[in-house]
């Protein structure tokens, strides 16, 4: 394949002419990435397995990890799954369009190839302009997962995703920065409790208020076998090694401290993903803030980001400040954990 062509796009008012030419694209059975409101995804057509291939293969995924479906309307559903329990429909009422994904029995239309042969199909409805009029103009729905080489950060900005799959696909719709910038959290309604399989946009006190009581998948804990195949992978990571340390904010500074003085003294090129609480704390290293503790999203929207950052800078180790786990802290905390391949220091 040639160069990947990027196009910018009006985020508010999607280009018709623009997303009419990417929809082609989809139609044809090849790639498009385009931005939703958690992160780039790498597009084709939910219905086609070979697009389904091409997906994997621009990614190098691992052929057992699942896509999730991408729609544009709640009616849409009905063509693709057998049926769904009635929680579903109030959740989707609340929170559709946006970064809930829930897990449903596949009619046949969806091939094997999109679900990695499970029987079940992830589907969601994006909160985002290009995507819902990109699905609309393809006329079908979209497997999606984001657009980066497997095992890296996703991408939250087009360049980005340029970074990892100039030449592996077909077009990228650059329509800004993604204002979640975490993936969607995925939901399994199957069981006696709702079980969160991965943390996400929508939070856990958020699905708490319409369904009760909610689990989350104790598989996601360190050494733990998660349910959701993907969820197993080394994950969002940087080149650098690196280390989350939790714990109170004063013993989180004083740890970092000493754990860069000593890889400083080895030579080493030390990175800190600090917040702006404490960025001004870490003398004479390389420091980023990810956000700002106190509000969450600040911090989920630029995380993926700060470490693609680091890895431009080339250091060799990042020392990360763990945040609280509460709303959406659970997601930002389950992707530093992944990320540093659950190197994780309490202090
Ligand atoms: P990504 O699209 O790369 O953000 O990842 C999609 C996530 O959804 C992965 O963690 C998958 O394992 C999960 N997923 C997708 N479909 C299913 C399914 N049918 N059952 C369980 N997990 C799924
Ligand atoms: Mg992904």
């Amino acid at each position: 394949m040639g160069k990947t062509k990027i196009i910018l796009m009006n985020a508010q008012h999607p280009e018709k002419e623009k997303i009419r030419e990417a929809a082609e694209i989809i139609k044809k059975g090849g790639l498009v990435a385009f931005p939703t409101e958690t992160v780039y995804g790498l597009g084709g057509n939910a219905l086609d397995e070979h697009a389904a291939e091409k997906i994997y293969a621009a990614k190098g995924r691992p052929q057992d990890n699942p896509l999730i479906v991408h729609i544009k309307a709640i009616g849409d559903l009905q063509d693709i799954v057998e049926d769904f329990p009635k929680e579903a429909g109030r959740l989707m009422e609340v929170f559709w369009p946006g970064p809930l994904t829930i897990l449903f029995r596949k009619k046949p239309v969806i091939p094997a190839g999109t679900t990695a042969g499970l029987d079940t199909v992830a589907v969601r409805m994006p909160a985002h302009r290009i995507a819902l009029e990109l699905i609309e103009a393809a006329g079908v729905p979209i497997a999606a997962p984001s657009a980066n080489l497997s095992g890296k950060p996703s991408p939250t900005c087009a360049s980005d995703v340029y970074e990892d799959m100039n030449g592996r696909i077909d077009m990228i719709l650059d329509g800004g920065p993604c204002p979640v910038g975490v993936e969607s959290t995925v939901l399994d309604l199957s069981g006696p409790v709702p079980l969160i399989l991965r943390p996400g946009g929508i939070t856990k006190e958020e699905l708490e208020n319409i369904l009760g009581p909610v689990e989350v998948d104790p598989g996601l804990l360190p050494g733990q076998k998660p349910r959701s195949p993907g969820q197993k992978y080394r994950h969002y990571a940087p080149h650098a090694r690196m280390t989350v340390v939790e714990g109170s904010v004063e013993h989180q500074i004083e740890k970092i401290i000493e754990l860069a003085k000593g890889m400083e003294n080895l030579g080493k090129r030390v990175g800190i993903m600090a917040t702006a609480q404490t960025r001004h704390r870490y003398p004479n290293t390389i420091v980023i803030s990810v956000g700002d503790r106190n509000a969450p999203l600040t911090i989920s929207s630029n995380l993926f980001a700060v470490l693609r950052k680091f890895d431009r800078m080339g250091v060799d180790e990042i020392l990360a400040e763990g945040i609280s786990k509460e709303g959406l802290g659970l997601a930002v905390m389950n992707r530093l954990y992944k990320a540093a391949g659950y190197n994780i220091i309490k202090v």
